[in-house]
């Protein structure tokens, strides 16, 4: 008898079966209906013998040191700070908008002070951001929001982002200096041998068994297990009762050019002209040195694997509904990105999967007088969770 089954061998999946086996001693079973773990992070190294992501770039950033420490465990970090172009009217410049983009964008040479003094200029006043197209003309007013924002958004989402929630485009801040950081947190790194060796080591124990290519409804009613964590999407556990929740999928397309570097930068977004988003090169986040280079194109797409929760107030009402099921549904707990319909960065389900962890010991310690130690500080991991979503 598995004392858990745990749908999903991705970030909280996996966190949760190395917490639980290594620190409380139980029996797990980590099952995924995909051929491989590590979820969407998952990495592996193309015919060509160059590591690239899968499902999309995946970039470690965390202001969390519990988070970052607990990883750590499973792997060595090569120091990465990511930086993003935006192909815009022709040319190449730094996104978010800083100081850099608009002299470039416009030919001038501002200062600090004086981009602050144009951004204000420009800024149409808005009295209450509501969308995600208020938050970007009442900072940048609206020729900047049609050159960077307006088509990118409408590709990514499929809606226009008045239409969006505010949180979409509040995570991609404006800057009047010359960082051209994307991402601006204290830890900023990458898996030095990629993620699935760090998720192969987090599996690695005997009281882990995993179990891939296997839906769980197959497996289920023949496998005994006392308690199930799920990280699936939430609506498919309990057969879509209240309607599909919605999300936005996307269409990789990997391609391996015949010389070194591709791209002027480890991304550049193509917010206007193309039908994908942006374009990836993988040897600037991995640092690995080859001969040949792999890029990966992003495309939008309505249907296809669930990757993005769609932040809209009606999405969030049905959610709702199914997270009060979810909540009255004895001994099923459901943690992650699908299975709590938010619009997660790995860090955050981390933390979201180490907070589980320590309810589940605590519920047992209420039943059990003898419990082994729970690391981490779970006020920091709290905080990580309840924080609005980052961009990636
Ligand atoms: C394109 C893209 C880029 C991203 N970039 C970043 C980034 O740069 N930085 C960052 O921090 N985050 C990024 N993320 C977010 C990151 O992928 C997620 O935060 C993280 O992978 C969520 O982990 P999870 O375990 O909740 O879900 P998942 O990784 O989706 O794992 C859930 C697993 O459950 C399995 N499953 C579902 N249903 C069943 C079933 N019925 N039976 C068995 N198995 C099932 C799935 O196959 C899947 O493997 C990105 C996401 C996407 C889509």
């Amino acid at each position: 008898m598995f004392d858990y089954l745990i749908v999903g061998a991705g970030f909280a999946g996996s966190v949760l079966a190395e917490r639980l086996a290594t620190r409380s001693n139980k029996k797990v079973l980590i099952v995924d209906k995909r051929s491989h773990i590590a979820g969407n992070a998952y990495d592996h190294y193309n015919e060509e013998g160059i590591l690239v992501h899968k499902y999309g770039p995946h970039i470690f950033h965390t202001n969390s040191k519990d988070v970052f420490e607990y990883l750590g465990n499973f792997t060595d970090w090569r120091p990465y700070e990511h930086r993003v172009l935006a192909s815009v009217d022709g040319q190449m410049v730094p996104m978010p908008i800083n100081l850099d983009t608009i002299n470039k964008l416009y030919g001038l040479n501002l200062t600090s002070f004086e981009v602050e003094e144009f951004f204000a200029s420009v800024a149409e006043p808005v009295d209450v951001v509501k969308t995600s197209e208020d938050v970007v003309v009442s900072k940048v007013g609206r020729e900047l929001y049609n050159k960077f924002f307006k088509n990118y958004t409408n590709k990514q989402w499929g809606l226009d982002p008045s239409q969006l929630d505010k949180s979409v485009t509040s995570r991609v801040p404006t800057r009047t200096n010359r960082d051209d950081r994307y991402f601006t947190d204290t830890y900023q790194a990458m898996p030095l041998h990629g993620y699935t060796r760090m998720f192969e080591k987090m599996l690695d124990h005997p009281n882990i068994k995993v179990m891939l290519n296997t839906d769980y409804h197959e497996i289920m009613d023949f496998i005994p297990f006392k308690e199930m964590i799920f990280t699936g999407p939430v609506d498919e556990y309990f057969d879509f009762k209240f309607g599909k929740l919605p999300y936005r999928s996307l269409e990789f397309k990997h391609e391996t050019l015949n010389k070194e570097k591709h791209l002027a930068a480890p991304v550049v977004n193509y917010p206007n002209d193309n039908l994908y988003t942006r374009i990836t090169e993988f040897k600037a986040l991995t640092g690995q040195e080859h001969p040949k280079t792999a890029l990966v194109y992003e495309y939008p797409q309505a249907e296809g694997d669930p990757y993005y929760p769609i932040p809209m107030p009606e999405n969030a009402e049905l959610y709702n509904k199914y997270k009060k099921l979810a909540d009255e549904t004895p001994n099923v707990h459901f943690v992650g990105r699908l299975a709590t319909y938010k619009y997660y960065n790995m860090d955050q389900v981390v933390a979201q999967a180490l907070t589980l962890y320590k309810k589940l010991t605590e519920k047992e310690k209420s039943t059990s007088p003898v419990l082994p130690a729970i690391s981490g500080s779970s006020s920091l991991v709290e905080k990580l969770v309840s924080r609005s979503p980052q961009q990636e």
